[in-house]
């Protein structure tokens, strides 16, 4: 048989600009030390794929046994957090045998860790609760717990962290719960934790205050505060760029419809291109009619619904910034977000808002199918 041709569509990992995003929150972290949360494959981009551009970093933080397992089988000796500590007794042993600290953030856990007498002393991360409502001690319960990890032999040592409810919006929570933990805390010895993205970027006075930030977004080059502000303004660069090409270019006249529901529908004459991509690649079905692409890296829009393999976009030159000397074509290159081979960028969190989503959702939804390139 002959080889078979795989559709035009790719994603590719920036190491370089990973290496970069995790420069811009170490310089925002002072002298707090970095875990880069690499928890769901790395928000999509693959652990493998992302310790190439991340192995500078203090530590990573992550929720997956097999996750950590991967990292460690990379050949990282240092730090490894699992965010949501253990759920099962069982996995405590792996989780010693990986030499891996676990957050507690409940009685269960503490009843469990208890238990386990035979366990290599180890570090652990106690998590309060500062609001949330997710996981962690009450503050009131904070210093309890503490004690009975304290009088546990397989315990040499206690952090403390919590994980902020509102860092990315301007609203007074975030000091109020800073003000919770702080006081939950108070001399209780041993490392802190408190900053996610947008906590170090917008807050970095938290992270000087504190032993270890854990950024992930800012890392995979999505702003953690959008639409307040862009990766620009923090000077993050795009981890992950989806491109695919033109493979099908059509002229419409006045009446013509684009589509399943057939929910655009042409006003006057225009040349539009249907694009390699869909659904079943990671596209967000409900990004409506005109959601940013960059097609030959200029300006445009999609048209009509989101089909499981294919998109249509607008090629016409009166409501998009494609000049009207660019031979667009068949094999024309489109970037579904992320940055164009000519080097224009189409941030993730502009089609993301587009869909009503975020840039977390787009990269962790990165479907299998889609071949995957590190540049
Ligand atoms: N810390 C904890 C406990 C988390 O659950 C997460 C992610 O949700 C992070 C840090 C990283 O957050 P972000 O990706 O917003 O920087």
């Amino acid at each position: 048989f002959p080889a078979v041709m795989p559709r035009p569509i790719q994603a590719l990992i920036h190491t370089d600009a990973l290496t970069h995003n995790l420069q811009r929150c170490r310089q925002a972290a002072g002298e707090s030390k970095v875990w880069a949360v690499v928890k769901a494959n790395a928000y999509g981009h693959g652990i493998e794929r992302a310790y190439e551009g991340l192995r500078g970093a203090d530590g990573f933080a992550l929720l997956d046994l097999a996750e950590a397992e991967r990292i460690r089988a990379l050949g990282w000796r240092g730090p490894i957090l699992l965010l949501e500590g253990v759920f099962d007794p069982r996995d405590l042993e792996l989780c010693s045998r990986l030499g891996l600290w676990h957050t507690i953030h409940s009685d269960e856990q503490l009843d469990m860790l208890a238990g386990h007498k035979t366990l290599q002393p180890h570090k652990v991360f106690l998590k309060l609760n500062s609001g949330m409502q997710r996981l962690g001690f009450a503050p009131e319960r904070l210093r309890a717990a503490y004690a009975r990890l304290q009088a546990l032999p397989q315990v040499d040592d206690i952090g403390l962290m919590t994980h902020f409810a509102t860092a990315d919006v301007a609203v007074p929570g975030l000091d109020a719960a800073w003000q919770v933990f702080q006081t939950a805390t108070a001399e209780l010895p041993g490392e802190r934790s408190v900053c996610n993205s947008a906590a170090l970027l917008r807050h970095p006075q938290l992270a000087e205050q504190t032993d270890w930030v854990r950024p992930g977004i800012a890392l995979y080059g999505s702003s953690p505060d959008f639409p307040e502000y862009g990766i620009a303004h923090w000077d993050l660069q795009p981890t992950m760029s989806l491109r695919s090409e033109l493979i099908s270019v059509r002229e419409l006249q006045p009446g013509d419809s684009v589509g399943y529901g057939a929910i655009f529908t042409a006003e006057r004459p225009m040349r539009i291109g249907v694009v390699a991509c869909g659904y079943a690649d990671g596209y967000p079905r409900v990004a409506p009619t005109g959601t940013p692409v960059l097609v030959a890296g200029h300006r445009s829009r999609t048209l009509g619904r989101v089909s499981m393999d294919m998109l249509a976009v607008d090629l016409s030159t009166e409501s998009t910034g494609i000049p009207a000397d660019l031979d667009v074509g068949v094999g024309t290159e489109v970037t579904l977000w992320g940055r164009s081979s000519c080097g224009k960028v189409l941030p993730i969190d502009e089609v993301a808002a587009s869909a009503g989503t975020l840039g977390y959702e787009l990269m962790c939804a990165l479907a299998q199918r889609v071949p995957v390139e590190v540049t």
